[in-house]
């Protein structure tokens, strides 16, 4: 394989129709959670057979944690290893307690993490789309990826929620309890929340075909690792128009 760090089953794509998984983790000062994840999910990501590697997005400099381009961040930079199928987009403190939730994607956009250990394993509201989700490359491409302009805490999933929505697609998710993951407990290192977020999703509409792939730009820092690829990245404010709204 041309690049490092991913898991491949060793029966054939033909006999079993595996999926080539692309798991896109954006991260800031969590390394302590990182082996966590991995230990926890990949004996499960094994077992489900799937071909699967991790790209760790990682934000440096001082802007506020911008967790939805950190994903069409990572989404770029693994197509460049791999015509994925499917690009999951993982929080890096969520464990799934199910091995039973498959990592594969569907013909309609995924919602993975439905019942949380921190909303007492029931959903928040029901266009909660945060924490675990999954595309494919094609649903991805078709709704301009994520919105680049949400910096701070909040918004950015129930952007994608409206963007998936208004490409007509509808989002399904695990029954009953294969939905359930547990956050790893830590302290909350004062992310700030986003308050220009309720404006901003007011317009998803007129602002999905502005904001997201096609007004990308980043200059990042791959780097291979055992488990994982690395790509390192200082976000600029000034990389992605600022919306009118
Ligand atoms: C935020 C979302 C978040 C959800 C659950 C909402 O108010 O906008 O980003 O996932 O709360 O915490």
């Amino acid at each position: 394989m041309a690049f490092g760090s991913s898991w491949k089953s060793v029966v054939c794509k033909a006999s079993t129709g595996y999926q080539r998984v692309a798991i896109l983790v954006p991260f800031r000062n969590r390394h302590e959670h990182l082996p966590i994840l991995f230990r926890h999910l990949v004996p499960v990501l094994q077992r489900q057979r799937l071909q699967f590697a991790f790209y760790v997005i990682e934000q440096r400099g001082t802007e506020p944690f911008n967790r939805a381009m950190l994903f069409n961040v990572g989404y770029k930079e693994a197509m460049k290893d791999l015509d994925w199928d499917c690009l999951v987009f993982h929080d890096v403190d969520h464990l799934l307690e199910n091995d039973r939730n498959y990592y594969g994607c569907t013909d309609m956009p995924r919602h993975f993490a439905v019942k949380l250990n921190k909303y007492s394993y029931m959903l928040p509201y029901n266009e909660f789309f945060g924490g675990v989700s999954g595309l494919t490359v094609e649903q991805f491409k078709k709704i301009n990826g994520f919105p680049n302009a949400f910096w701070g805490w909040g918004g950015e999933d129930d952007d994608l929620w409206n963007r998936v929505r208004l490409a007509n697609y509808t989002v399904s998710r695990p029954h009953g309890e294969q939905g359930r993951y547990m956050s790893i407990p830590h302290h909350h290192r004062g992310e700030v929340q986003f308050l220009g977020r309720y404006t901003l999703l007011r317009h998803s509409k007129e602002r999905q075909s502005l904001d997201g792939l096609n007004n990308l730009n980043y200059s990042p820092l791959v780097s291979r690792r055992p488990l994982y690829t690395n790509v390192s990245v200082i976000l600029n404010r000034n990389l992605a128009p600022i919306a009118d709204y």
